[in-house]
């Protein structure tokens, strides 16, 4: 970062600098726009300032003046969130953890690491795939997205239907408390230890309850054997049904991808195509992982789900490469939205599997209603489905009505016994559609949770929950609006 004097008169950007450094600080609006939103584009605030603290000490050091002096705050990672939770909603100081970056520990026999926040998530497996081991949480974005940020959102991935999502992972967190106190979590491994779970609690708090400095992971050795299938159905319902049927068989892959139409146009049209034909409805990407005993029995009784359900062609890959081939094709495909519209906007809700042909047919409806593309790519195999609502936000009205056709899709999820979210979390894009899957009750059961341990509400304010109807939410900083 480029040393500049500190020019400013405001003396809490003039202290912070003290804390983290002259030149381990932004505060001029031209540098402060490039923390204006996340990966949720449809909202943008300027932060006060933004500060790269190097250590543990200089985050609470940073934290304990911003709860001194009544300053709203929030921690960023690499800012890839798709939920809007490291939106500077009220003028926080934004604390980034991206020089917080190191692999501190690598303990094999015991299967874990350590890694500071700012740790990119696909480095751990790079940094341990050539002793034969990985780490197995891998969101679509794990080529930049942090791990201390994997960790707000409880980030799940491709291949967590057989492995689980981060929470599975996590076995133990340093944490700098909303007061600036630091606190160590977990650690040890020990199953069920004593005491509330607390890993488990800021697993997936979106950054509302404390900001992770230290985080240790789980560990995974390779399988021993991986195989994987491409698919090709002319009826959605077809693809759907051998989804369903591949479960109930028993068959657990260790990732189960579904695309359709719109989404193939949209992979097709970018960076890394494989040749999908055009004119399908939908494919299936599945894998499966393990001893090599058995992998081949596996895959028969796939592709004979396949024939069942009318494929019109099936194709297990031949070497490594095609099979990265197809995974490039699948992990970018949010990005490849951008061939083939001006803006996006991704939903994440999750409904029982055995729902997905009706929920797929009510999202055309919604597409239909509302006059706008939905694409779908998603994780099929836990039922987490992505629709993506395409857009161009230059047209007069048209961001309004992709917000509100991302919201009946979420409602659509809900009303099946689904959720409203499976990994990109609530944010600010989602807080009023807590409201189809929580009383006020249960919004207020776990807004007490938060003011436990954030009593000030400083830290990520207007985030995760709606205010809820039948009472005021207090305490939040006179920023919030
Ligand atoms: C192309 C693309 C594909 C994606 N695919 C997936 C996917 O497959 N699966 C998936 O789960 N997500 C996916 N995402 C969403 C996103 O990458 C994840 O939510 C990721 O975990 C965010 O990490 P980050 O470092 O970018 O965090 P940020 O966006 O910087 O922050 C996210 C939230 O975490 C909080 N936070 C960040 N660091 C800390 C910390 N150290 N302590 C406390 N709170 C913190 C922030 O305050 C914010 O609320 C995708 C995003 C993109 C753009």
């Amino acid at each position: 970062m480029r040393k500049r004097p500190i020019a400013t008169n405001d003396p809490h950007i003039q202290a912070l600098a003290r804390i983290v450094g002259e030149q381990a600080i932004l505060y001029r609006k031209e540098d402060l726009m490039a923390y204006d939103c996340d990966g949720f584009t449809v909202h943008r605030h300027l932060p006060r300032a933004v500060v790269f603290p190097n250590s543990t000490e200089q985050v609470a050091a940073v934290v304990k003046y911003c709860h001194e002096h009544d300053l709203p705050f929030l921690a960023r990672g690499a800012g890839t969130g798709l939920s809007g939770g490291a939106i500077p909603l009220n003028g926080e100081v934004v604390i980034s953890l991206t020089r917080m970056k190191r692999l501190l520990h690598v303990d094999l026999e015991n299967r874990r690491a350590v890694v500071e926040p700012g740790f990119v998530n696909l480095k751990l497996t790079n940094s341990v795939a050539h002793r034969g081991y990985y780490y197995a949480p891998d969101p679509s974005s794990q080529y930049c997205c942090t791990i201390g940020g994997n960790v707000a959102e409880n980030a799940g991935g491709a291949h967590c239907l057989k492995y689980g999502v981060t929470t599975n992972h996590i076995l133990g967190l340093e944490v700098v408390l909303p007061n600036g106190e630091v606190i160590e979590i977990g650690g040890n491994g020990v199953p069920d230890p004593p005491g509330y779970d607390l890993l488990g609690l800021l697993t997936g708090s979106e950054g509302t309850l404390g900001i992770v400095t230290k985080i240790t992971v789980r560990l995974l050795k390779n399988p021993e054997a991986k195989q994987t299938v491409l698919a090709y159905f002319d009826e959605v319902e077809d693809a759907s049904q051998t989804v369903s049927d591949i479960i109930s068989a028993g068959i657990v892959p260790a990732a189960l991808e579904m695309m359709d139409q719109t989404a193939i146009e949209a992979v097709e049209a970018a960076a890394f195509p494989v040749g999908h034909p055009k004119d399908i409805a939908a494919l299936l990407l599945i894998e499966v992982d393990g001893i090599s005993a058995g992998i081949d029995e596996q895959i028969n009784d796939i592709l004979t789900i396949c024939r069942r359900h009318h494929v019109r062609e099936v194709k297990v890959a031949q070497s490594e490469e095609e099979r990265a081939r197809w995974w490039a094709n699948r992990k970018t495909g949010f990005g490849a939205m951008g061939a083939i519209s001006p803006d996006y906007l991704v939903q994440d809700g999750v409904i029982p599997r055995s729902r997905l042909p009706e929920v797929l047919r009510e999202i055309a409806d919604i597409s239909r209603k509302y006059g706008l593309r939905i694409a779908n790519i998603f994780h099929a195999g836990d039922g987490n489905l992505h629709p993506l609502v395409l857009f161009d936000a230059s047209k007069p009205g048209e961001t309004e009505r992709a917000l509100a056709a991302g919201s009946e899709c979420l409602k659509a999820c809900a009303a099946v016994g689904g959720s409203i979210t499976g990994e990109h979390g609530v944010g600010i894009e989602k807080k009023e559609e807590m409201r189809f899957i929580f009383t006020d009750e249960e919004i207020l059961a776990q807004t007490a949770i938060r003011d436990v341990f954030n009593p000030k509400n400083l830290l990520n304010a207007g985030k995760l929950f709606p205010t809820p109807e039948r009472c005021v939410e207090t305490k939040m900083p006179s920023t919030v609006k």
